[in-house]
């Protein structure tokens, strides 16, 4: 296997060239996060070349996963989406290291992840793990591409430390909990991930090979085919960027603390005071699964498992003593 064939038709591209690609097999890229973003993602770089790729995930692969999210299959359901990505990586191309995390990502390892790579790569979809992951590569040096997919639009945004505005230029502070929509609450075409994703690996390509990259915020829907860019500025007070006050990393703001509460119940309190809209999240639930407004209290139900939740966003689990699973399903159903 000859590896100027397995590239050659990307060699021949004039902004490539075999010293781009020589580049490209040089690079290390962490992509936190393998849905349907993540999942194109280390897809495209892996057959680009990218010498180094890292994947990160805390989940495992679910049947409804398959409608969009392109490297799993129907023997991979209940496996861990970090290690199946890199099983199938290393099919698709022996050449490059790939390796894998299987974790949440929190304030406490968000720094050891990202350490000694070059660019970091946005496939989550939470708000909490962008301004960890903007909080640290602006304290490190490191670009970080930006992207969201959900119904059938997307964003995405290129974010170079000291050079370009930085996520909380754009978002100033965490949504409140069950006041974002989630692909588990309203859905998402499959074709607008795949879009974004290719979007931000072509930005990933551009960035290593140190071309013009794109510095607006990206805005597209594939069903209307409205396309926006946005000039986003720098914030002149920005906590991140301009006074360099890591607050996320530095844990001062984190939306949840988990607690196990008996046996097979495990509780989540947002730091931050809210107030849920039952009626709201209601009607995005019972879409979903069996759904009972108590006034004090919403009462839903999915796959086994029985989320208590407070109009203040306490949300009580039961059918699980696992941290991550709770904090996943929160996450999902309610909030960030
Ligand atoms: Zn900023």
């Amino acid at each position: 296997m000859s590896v100027d064939d397995r590239y050659s038709r990307q060699i021949i591209l004039e902004n490539i060239q075999e010293a781009g690609q020589k580049k490209l097999s040089k690079n290390h890229v962490v992509v936190i996060g393998c849905g349907a973003l993540g999942t194109t993602i280390a897809n495209n770089l892996a057959r680009s070349g990218v010498g180094h790729i890292k994947i990160v995930d805390r989940d495992i692969v679910e049947l409804n996963n398959l409608q969009r999210q392109i490297l799993f299959d129907e023997d991979d359901i209940g496996l861990p989406k970090a290690s199946i990505v890199a099983q199938k990586l290393k099919r698709i191309n022996s050449g490059i290291k790939i390796d894998f995390v299987i974790d949440d990502v929190t304030h406490k390892n968000i720094e050891n992840i990202i350490k000694d790579m070059d660019i970091v790569v946005d496939g989550t979809d939470n708000m909490l793990i962008r301004f960890l992951i903007n909080d640290a590569c602006i304290k490190n040096g490191i670009p970080w591409v930006y992207g969201g997919a959900i119904e059938t639009h997307g964003m995405t945004m290129n974010i170079i430390p000291h050079k370009t505005p930085c996520f909380r230029c754009i978002v100033q502070d965490l949504p409140e909990a069950g006041s974002l929509p989630t692909c588990d609450t309203v859905g998402v075409l499959m074709s607008i991930p795949s879009i974004i994703g290719s979007i931000q690996s072509t930005e990933t390509l551009k960035i290593i090979l140190n071309k013009q990259i794109n510095r607006d915020l990206l805005v597209y829907d594939v069903w209307s085919h409205d396309f926006h860019r946005i000039k986003i500025k720098r914030k002149k007070d920005c906590e991140c960027c301009v006074k360099h006050n890591f607050e996320f990393l530095n844990a001062e703001k984190k939306e949840e603390m988990i607690s196990i509460c008996g046996s097979g119940a495990i509780q989540v309190t947002p730091v931050k005071t809210i107030d849920i809209s039952f009626e709201e999240l209601a009607k995005k639930l019972q879409k979903l699964g069996d759904v009972e407004n108590r006034k004090v209290i919403l009462r839903f139900r999915i796959s086994g498992y029985e989320l208590n939740i407070f109009r203040n966003g306490r949300t009580i689990i039961i059918g699980t003593n696992d941290m991550k699973t709770a904090k996943s399903l929160y996450a999902k159903y309610v909030g960030i």
